[in-house]
């Protein structure tokens, strides 16, 4: 028994220190594109598509425009002064031999600071997420309707609140962009609002996911479901049954992450749940 545990840890840590070799393909952004349907499409995470591109305002993408897509998740990350291969990997929680696997390098291979991308497999971008909650400045546009009553789409324990915590699989610092409700497999979630689904299916490690949009700026995400019962175009009323409880994608545990976005910025959900 133990010598099995002994080979299943082995094999664990074999699998985080390999990683196919990236291979990146252009998207031309099309009408009605958004960065959530274009991650769906490629099976990635959202911050796959930020960090591997240098989006302005990653909430309008102008048709047209090119997104590098990598065959898996990770981000670019250009060499700087004073980095090496292991302080890099150290700092975005990876093993130095998966960096090497996915850019198809060696140890004598050269890295040039300022001239090297490197394409970290696994990795999300280290971005302070900007709290858009309660400021008045609204670059993008102000909702034209006041926040708030936005009903909370399960009853459960707050397993992980809005905010910087811990990675429960890096253990790296990490900006947590939702609520964790802890819930039971199958159980109903609510929408929080009434609105449009504007996606319902596989977001990377959102696992089944769905979003609607409440108009003002507003949308829910609903992730981790185990089975989703709206599609994309749907008219929801407040409470209506979307989805249920799960623990698919990258999930430690049945529960509902459930984020709220304005002009796709997430914002503690508890600032508008009544
Ligand atoms: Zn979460």
């Amino acid at each position: 028994m133990l010598e099995e545990h002994q080979r299943r840890q082995d094999e664990v840590v074999a699998q985080k220190k390999s990683a196919k070799p990236v291979v990146v393909s252009s998207y031309a952004v099309v009408g009605g594109d958004s960065l959530w349907s274009i991650a769906g499409k490629f099976n990635l995470d959202i911050n796959t598509l930020l960090g591997c591109n240098e989006l302005k305002d990653p909430d309008r993408l102008p048709p047209g425009a090119t997104l590098q897509i990598p065959n898996q998740d990770g981000i670019f990350y250009v060499f700087r002064k004073g980095d090496t291969l292991k302080k890099i990997a150290d700092r975005f929680g990876i093993y130095e031999e998966a960096i090497w696997a996915a850019n198809s390098m060696d140890r004598s291979s050269v890295l040039e600071v300022g001239k090297t991308t490197l394409f970290l497999p696994g990795t999300k971008p280290i971005t302070v997420v900007q709290q858009a909650e309660g400021g008045k400045k609204d670059s993008i546009s102000s909702p034209t309707k006041k926040a708030g009553g936005f009903v909370w789409p399960l009853q459960g324990r707050i397993n992980s609140s809005f905010g910087w915590r811990r990675d429960p699989f890096s253990r790296r610092k990490d900006f947590h962009t939702g609520l964790d409700i802890k819930g039971t497999h199958g159980r109903p979630v609510g929408a929080a609002k009434a609105g449009t689904v504007v996606y319902a299916g596989w977001m990377g490690g959102y696992g089944r996911t769905v979003v609607i949009n409440h108009g003002g700026g507003y949308t829910t995400l609903y992730g981790h479901c185990s089975k989703l019962l709206v599609s994309q175009g749907q008219k929801v009323e407040a409470r209506k049954i979307i989805a249920r409880c799960g623990s698919t994608g990258r999930s430690t545990g049945t529960h509902l992450h459930f984020e709220v976005r304005r002009n796709n910025v997430p914002i503690n959900p508890r600032s508008v749940l009544r």
